[in-house]
């Protein structure tokens, strides 16, 4: 049977009032100077949700900026191309994110006019748009009483009622949930949610957490335990399997490197990549695929990139071509890329990292 919020609330004393504390601490010691709590819009607090998904808040600030730029609203992002969309997301990993993002976009201008919905389950509705997302947008963009449930605040949730368990799990999820929605102040709502996302990243941190600071302390169940970190359990281990792929860094005469888009859906969905070999015969397939002769080649250091369900080992060949034979059609999924004047399409990190390999 699922706990009820009055039953909780008494468990933990009437007497303490969690969003009480939680508020007095951030008016002391929150953040308030981040760049979506200013000019507070629907828009730029769902930009930043999503950036903040699996991504911490000093990498999205530089990535926020540059997209508001570009996309100051909604309606901005709904008439952009993919590409472009994906072009400023490069680096930040997650592109469903970004695809998701766009689509989105395209779902308010055409449908809400131009507005977000201000509902929960409206906002749910959306792609890419969980439960939490939903509940940080209605909380920071418009002061609604609706809990959010993001790694942080499972973390200080976990501890302060002393879930031992992995927060992954369904049953566990859903008592937090429970426990998020019983803390929740009656006003205040957008201070308080940024309140809670302060305490999890500053104060009750992963590893190391900061209790003595802490203004929930005195009735934390995880620190008169006397091991905070032992709160909450973490994910029960399995190895990940090990998959290899060589990518072809084929090169012109001009330098320029030939990149192929992959296709919408699965890994790097939408993103420009180097093309995949399989064959050993790399110059009997480069001239069947690309009509281009190989010059010469040359293996380069491998390297590993982690997917959240695979390993994946990278074995980068640099081939130089001497013709251009290839008559390369964006249309077609490739184009030859200048690294001195690249073009606006999304790149995925280890594609990056190759190219910064091959630099001078
Ligand atoms: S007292 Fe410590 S463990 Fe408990 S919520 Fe605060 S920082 Fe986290």
């Amino acid at each position: 049977m699922k706990e009820g919020v009055n039953s909780i609330k008494k468990k933990r004393g009437e007497k303490f009032s969690f969003s009480t504390a939680v508020l007095s601490w951030f008016d002391r010691h929150g953040r308030k100077d981040l760049p979506w709590q200013q000019s507070v819009t629907a828009y730029r607090v769902y930009v930043s949700e999503i950036m903040l998904q699996q991504t911490q808040v000093s990498t999205v600030i530089p990535y926020f900026h540059r997209f508001m730029e570009v996309f100051p609203d909604v309606n901005c992002l709904a008439a952009a191309p993919l590409d472009h969309v994906l072009h400023l997301w490069t680096g930040l990993g997650y592109y469903a994110r970004a695809r998701n993002l766009h689509k989105t976009a395209q779902l308010i201008a055409a449908q809400y006019r131009g507005f977000f919905p201000s509902s929960s389950e409206q906002l749910q509705s959306l792609p890419g748009v969980g439960r939490s997302t939903a509940g940080a947008i209605c909380a920071i963009a418009f002061n609604q009483a609706e809990p959010i449930l993001d790694g942080n605040v499972k973390r200080v949730l976990s501890r302060f009622y002393g879930v031992s368990d992995w927060p992954g799990n369904k049953k566990i999820e859903e008592k937090l949930w429970t426990y998020a929605k019983a803390c929740l102040p009656l006003f205040r709502c957008r201070d308080y949610t940024q309140a809670m996302m302060d305490l999890g990243a500053l104060l009750c941190t992963r590893t190391q957490p900061h209790c003595e600071g802490c203004p929930l302390k005195l009735s934390c169940l995880a620190f008169q335990s006397g091991e905070p970190a032992r709160f909450p359990g973490t994910k029960p281990k399995k190895t990940l399997p090990v998959r290899q792929v060589n990518l072809l860094v084929i090169e012109n005469e001009k330098g320029e490197i030939l990149l192929q888009q992959r296709p919408s859906m699965g890994i790097w969905g939408g993103l420009w990549s180097l093309p995949e070999c399989e064959e050993n015969d790399l110059v009997m397939w480069c001239q069947k695929k690309f009509n281009l002769a190989i010059k010469q080649a040359k293996e380069l250091s491998v390297f590993r990139h982690t997917f959240s369900h695979f390993h994946l080992d990278i074995k980068p060949i640099r081939a130089k071509v001497s013709s251009q034979a290839l008559c390369v059609m964006e249309d077609q999924g490739l184009i030859w890329y200048d690294a001195n004047a690249p073009q606006s399409v999304g790149l995925p990190k280890p594609i990056c990292r190759i190219l910064k390999m091959i630099e001078g």
